[in-house]
């Protein structure tokens, strides 16, 4: 077989497999039209995928109508695995992932510090060991809260972590068995199958995310927008007023500043002293506490920035879904205030155009992170 031929057949054995991954179920007819090939040369992919134990044939479709019988195809999901992993500064999240992003492993490690050397070297242990339990791993994702050159895996900045320049890709690629990833968490989450967000069919859609941080992803022709300098998307520094409070980023009055977690968290000790408050939101979101008219009226106003943040989404760039994942995705007064804020701005026909969806994901950063890892080998 010549060099170009068996290139060639490696690219159709990938876009079979990501048929197969996600139609979870096909026929070789079917796969070869969708992917415009004749039978035969599907029937040769197949066959050999069957021998190597990827795909199995999983009975006959009846509802196939005049001609051959169709053979019903399924990946064995667990053929191929990917590691994600999720970097904060006091402990790493991990999950090994099958091809189809379900989670098969998953832990949390706690880290003292954020020392660059000793967080990697504690990550490359635990890959290792990873590795070791699911030898099908095909490679490693790790989500960073950071400015990352995705290319190089180089984590230049961060406001979370100390790390600045640290060169994460080649520090992992060097001493373990499968190559590694590098994104940003937010943009990993965007990709990520349980967001939600429809990325496989939609060409241009807005993925906002509300967390420690807030940070954004925009998504255009199915892959993520990621600028000349990698900062596309940063949704949590736009401006949302002048004289507001200190952001991280040395700015006054940004989104971050007035609706990111922590931020909310200030508000709530600044109008509720007398309730003592844990480092997360469960109490409120769950009880609104005591008082629950202060705590709406926190929300209300966070709604009023996000919807402007939104509008201006909007405008700049037209997309078909924003995706609002936040911890509050179940509480009326701020989706509320987010949709009257945006009804108020925007230009009225995009504004009808854009389809606003309120989530919560768990693990949406370390499960993007391992899906894009699946997704580079589709495309080698
Ligand atoms: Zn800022």
């Amino acid at each position: 077989m010549s060099k170009g031929t068996a290139l060639l057949r490696q690219q159709n054995e990938k876009r079979t497999l990501a048929i197969l991954r996600t139609g979870k179920l096909s026929s070789r007819q079917e796969i070869a039209a969708a992917l415009g090939l004749s039978k035969n040369t599907i029937s040769l992919i197949v066959d050999k995928f069957i021998k190597d134990g990827i795909i199995k044939e999983v009975g006959i479709d009846e509802q196939g109508g005049v001609g051959r019988p169709r053979i019903q195809l399924r990946l064995r999901t667990e053929a191929y695995k990917s590691i994600g992993i999720l970097i904060q500064n006091s402990y790493f999240q991990y999950i090994v992932t099958d091809y189809c992003s379900n989670i098969l492993d998953k832990g949390s490690i706690a880290m003292d510090g954020d020392d660059p050397d000793r967080y990697i070297a504690k990550i490359i242990r635990v890959c290792n060991t990873l590795i070791e339990q699911h030898p099908e791993v095909l490679g490693i994702g790790i989500a960073v809260p950071a400015l990352v050159d995705p290319i190089e895996g180089v984590v230049y900045f961060s406001s979370h972590l100390s790390w600045r320049n640290i060169p994460l890709k080649e520090q992992m690629d060097a001493v373990l068995p499968v190559k590694t990833k590098v994104l940003n968490l937010v943009k990993a989450a965007a990709i990520a199958p349980s967001t939600g967000l429809p990325t496989e069919n939609a060409s241009n859609s807005f993925y906002l995310r509300i967390d420690e941080g807030i940070g954004g992803a925009h998504i255009m022709d199915s892959q993520i927008y990621s600028g000349a300098n990698w900062t596309a998307g940063e949704v949590g520094h736009l401006c949302m007023e002048p004289d507001g409070p200190l952001c991280s980023c040395g700015q006054r009055g940004c989104l971050e500043a007035l609706v990111s977690i922590p931020a909310i968290l200030k508000q709530i000790q600044k109008q509720l002293p007398e309730i003592k408050i844990d480092s997360n939101l469960e109490y409120y979101l769950n009880s609104k506490g005591t008082q629950p008219t202060a705590f709406d009226e926190i929300m209300r106003r966070s709604g009023l920035y996000v919807g402007m943040a939104v509008s201006q989404i909007i405008l700049l760039i037209n997309p078909g879904y924003i995706v609002i994942d936040s911890p509050f995705e179940k509480l009326e007064a701020f989706k509320r205030s987010v949709l009257s804020s945006v009804e108020s701005r925007a230009l009225k026909f995009p504004k009808e155009k854009t389809k606003i969806l309120f989530i919560k994901s768990h693990f949406a950063s370390s499960i993007g992170a391992a899906f894009a890892v699946i997704l580079d080998f589709e495309k080698e």
